[in-house]
């Protein structure tokens, strides 16, 4: 038997309605007890975590991750992406399908999933292509896809335009229980755009990716979801639009969810004019009521780490899409950490690929614009985390039930730090946030019973 008691920590369970300082003892990778007194069970033997002063929460879970294996491991593995998961408190990733060749057969799909077993510190869950080769032209075989265990189907990175395929893929992911998870983008009103469209695009000169481009796709999911009674999830929101669309379609009952990355609610297309137009004004809400730092980051205009897709938005779709995630339209947060090799991003902002690494900030961010600002409380920001994406995809994992796999998070959220560059155990260094002053911060990742990361103590003195 192999048992870890973690003692005292502030144990917040939202599944349970818990909230106090407890213990939580595992035994043989699954949760034994957990309560006050909870450590009196523990055999002699079992390893030991002072968490005192420390959250101690289920695993968190990120439903939105570029692992870039097979076919781009100069960019990511499957082996180092987990370890960034493990070090951003993260116990469960779910990996998108454009890698090289897509995920949309069963083979792949078996692949990645013996392969994370071997190398992955954490749980890596797969979700297969809609279409083949994620092309948008005909149906992958999402029978086989569902057989060979995916949890969910996207063509994330890419997005299926012809309605009526779209209809069909709905109408078997129902049948297969799978839900479908989609990036709203309609490509003839985003065409070439990089960033998007309004002050700053015409300032910076770059072309522009409308609002509309996204909400156009979330309009015609959430008709399509009322269609077929499918389940729709969609991904990254980042337009006030698209929040509003979402919270008026829930409320009538239609079968759709969506999902927040940290940088779409953190910063703003100012950030493409260069560290200066951000800090001049959209950044300081950042520090509401201040302090401010004595020393703000700063990076050049066109710096092609605050180059994704969709892209980062005005200071009002900021704001909607931290309301979206606090009245719970948005009940997912994720990173969609998509790591690209420096070469590919030191080119002029027009040719550069969209997308930036996140499994490492994404807690630290969201615990600093949703709970330090006082938009929402811990319990609820943890299961945007948690039961939100487990329930999403379905998985028996976001709780500390007794007999539910021993995952845990212990992180400290008052901790101030900064993220390095050479902290990371990513491949890739496309963040735009280092040097950045974060509050907030993991301290061990905990699956099936076993520390896989922790911080080391001198870090937190
Ligand atoms: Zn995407």
């Amino acid at each position: 038997m192999n048992s870890l008691l973690l003692s005292q920590g502030r144990v917040i369970d939202p599944a349970n309605r818990l909230d106090q300082v407890a213990d939580v003892l595992i035994v043989d990778g699954k949760i034994a007890a957990v309560g006050p007194n909870a450590g009196a069970q523990a055999p002699a033997d079992a390893e030991r975590f002072e968490a005192a002063g420390l959250v101690v929460c289920p695993g968190l879970i990120d439903c939105h991750v570029h692992l870039r294996e097979p076919g781009q491991s100069a960019k990511e593995s499957i082996a180092t992406g987990a370890a960034a998961a493990a070090r951003g408190g993260f116990t469960t990733i779910v990996c998108m399908p454009n890698t090289a060749p897509a995920i949309d057969n069963a083979a792949t799909v078996t692949w990645i999933r013996e392969r994370a077993e071997q190398q992955g510190v954490v749980n890596v869950y797969v979700t297969g292509a809609i279409t083949r080769n994620i092309a948008g032209e005909e149906l992958a075989p999402i029978g086989s896809l569902k057989q060979a265990g995916v949890v969910a189907i996207t063509d994330d990175g890419h997005c299926v335009q012809d309605h009526e395929l779209m209809r069909r893929a709905l109408e078997y992911a129902k049948m297969f229980d799978l839900t479908v998870m989609d990036h709203c983008q309609d490509y003839s009103l985003v065409a070439e755009g990089v960033m998007h469209e309004g002050y700053w695009s015409a300032v910076s000169g770059l072309r522009g990716w409308p609002s509309a481009g996204e909400e156009m796709i979330v309009a015609r999911n959430i008709m399509l979801a009322d269609l077929t009674g499918a389940r729709v999830h969609c991904q990254h929101i980042s337009a006030l639009g698209s929040v509003q669309l979402l919270r008026a379609a829930k409320a009538k009952g239609t079968p759709i969810s969506g999902e927040a990355c940290p940088h779409h609610f953190v910063l703003t297309d100012a950030a493409i004019a260069g560290s200066d137009a951000f800090w001049e004004k959209d950044g300081l809400a950042l520090f509401p009521g201040g302090p401010t730092p004595a020393k703000f980051p700063e990076w050049p205009a066109y710096d092609t780490n605050f180059k994704m897709n969709p892209p980062l938005r005005s200071a009002q779709d900021r704001e909607a899409v931290l309301e979206g995630v606090a009245d719970g339209t948005l009940e997912v947060l994720c990173s969609d950490h998509a790591p690209h090799c420096d070469f590919e991003k030191e080119v002029e902002f027009d040719y550069a690929p969209f997308g930036i690494t996140g499994l490492e900030t994404e807690l630290a961010l969201s615990l600093m614009q949703l709970y330090h600002s006082g938009r929402m409380g811990l319990t609820d920001l943890i299961t945007r985390f948690t039961l939100g994406p487990a329930r999403l995809i379905g998985l028996k994992k976001g709780t500390l039930d007794v007999g539910a796999d021993g995952d845990v998070t212990v992180f400290d959220p008052d901790a101030a730090w900064v993220f390095e560059r050479n902290q990371s155990a990513s491949k890739s260094f496309n963040s735009p946030f280092y040097g950045w002053p974060l509050k907030g911060r993991p301290v061990a990742t905990i699956t099936a019973g076993k520390i896989r990361w922790r911080l080391r103590p001198a870090a937190l003195a």
